[in-house]
């Protein structure tokens, strides 16, 4: 996966990483921000490719201040992906790419020392070396001090990366050392791309799955799975034709929602998306999220008036703070099931 393009569609960070190879100006330390899964680490690990790619370099001369020289290539400074520099550290084998990242819920003290001592020494063999500390804002205020002096008089030959969701989340001496890029959300289009390519996803499929992920790779990875669209499809058939004449079945689809708290979470954000997608398909019919649904859609646009959607998203934001708080889960989906169908019209 050599390019920093090819690793998420950040083409902002993936321009300014590429400008600073072009110019041979490689910061002491930077800061990457974004939600989880947008790409964050693998972009530092890009970085630390190109940095030190044998084809960023194809001859050893002339080399400049920064022990870089400009090659052949104008455009694109990306890294090849197969030298052997690429390949050590695509295997995690590079003595010189040292990775840290929380122990537990936090980046301890112990860790950042150990640090310190490994880089009192020089580079084994590369010509950057790059620390990429992960979830940086977990670091306590020992560890973010013993940091901040590497930060101070940062070592030769070595660029520190540090992630995090928002530069807030960190202590602001450190925060304002760091030159930060900025990562977006992935779009649906390059997630749905990607889970093709990566997990070999049908096309129809990875449109939902990335559609459901609000950006996130990690995300979208986490919810493709089969057998989820089978259960969306289920809870939506149940909630849909639910009268509450019928409140044994009522009780039955309540008592089956609430086996488990992780899943029952879940049941109600697949709900929430079904509604979400009743109450825009009338203004914005392409924006659906269940798109493969459109027809049922359509149809239940005119069983659901604007009124009664709003309150069953109420009744699902409700119902989440419960189960969240953990209230009673069979009364919780009780309630709620009763709620949602309170609602739908009569004939469904
Ligand atoms: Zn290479």
């Amino acid at each position: 996966m050599p390019g920093f393009e090819s690793i998420t569609d950040q083409i902002r960070p993936a321009l300014i990483l590429n400008t600073f190879i072009r110019k041979g100006a490689i910061p002491h330390a930077l800061l990457f921000t974004g939600m989880e899964g947008v790409g964050k680490q693998a972009a530092a690990r890009a970085f630390a490719m190109a940095c030190n790619c044998l084809g960023n370099c194809p001859d050893e001369s002339p080399v400049n201040s920064k022990g870089l020289v400009s090659s052949g290539k104008p455009e694109n400074y990306g890294p090849c992906g197969v030298c052997s520099s690429c390949r050590k550290i695509l295997s995690n084998s590079h003595p010189d790419v040292i990775e840290i990242e929380p122990s537990g819920p936090y980046i301890r003290i112990s860790q950042v020392r150990d640090l310190c001592e490994l880089l009192a020494f020089k580079p084994y063999e590369a010509r950057i070396r790059t620390v990429i500390i992960s979830d940086a804002q977990t670091m306590n205020t020992a560890a973010g001090n013993a940091l901040l002096k590497l930060l101070e008089e940062p070592p030769e030959r070595t660029i520190l990366i540090l992630t995090a969701t928002e530069k807030s989340d960190l202590i602001p001496t450190i925060a304002s050392r760091c030159q930060q890029i900025r990562f977006n959300p992935v779009s649906r289009k390059r997630l749905a791309e990607m889970l093709i390519e990566s997990k070999g996803i049908e096309p129809v499929d990875a449109g939902i799955f990335a559609a459901m992920a609000n950006g996130s790779f990690n995300r979208a990875v986490a919810l493709s799975d089969k057998s989820r669209l089978k259960k969306r499809d289920w809870l939506i058939n149940e909630i849909e034709s639910l009268s509450l004449k019928e409140t044994g079945k009522c009780m039955a689809f309540a008592e089956r929602l609430s086996k488990d708290k992780e899943d029952f979470l879940d049941s109600i954000e697949t709900l929430k998306i079904w509604y979400r997608d009743i109450a825009v398909f009338k203004y914005y019919p392409g924006k659906s999220i269940f798109f493969d649904l459109s027809d049922k859609t359509k149809t239940a646009l005119f069983r659901h008036t604007e009124k009664d959607l709003l309150s069953k998203f109420d009744e699902i934001r409700i119902a989440r703070k419960n189960i969240l708080a953990n209230a009673n889960l069979r009364l919780t989906a009780e309630t709620l099931v009763l709620r949602l169908v309170q609602s739908n019209s009569p004939g469904g």
